[in-house]
């Protein structure tokens, strides 16, 4: 599981695929701790492999406006 983990030494903040509680710090090698979130809360559009609907909207409008963009010579 993806876990965040706060340097002790650094405070650089990691994520690892880890269950561990403790890891190494990449960055100074230092002891970080893995930061207790409030729970497991999904971030839309990361996880679920299909584009998100900020992502659709971006293509459908692009391509609306290919004639436009055409017309003002900008390459598309
Ligand atoms: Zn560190």
């Amino acid at each position: 599981m993806l876990n965040d983990y706060k340097c002790l030494v650094c405070d650089q903040v990691e994520e690892h695929w880890s269950a561990q509680k403790e890891n190494k710090c990449t960055f100074c090698g230092g002891l970080s701790k893995r930061i207790i979130s409030g729970g497991n809360f999904s971030l839309p559009g990361i996880d679920t492999g299909f584009p998100t609907a900020a992502d659709k909207w971006a293509r459908r409008h692009r391509k609306a406006n290919k004639p436009n963009l055409k017309k003002l010579g900008i390459p598309c």
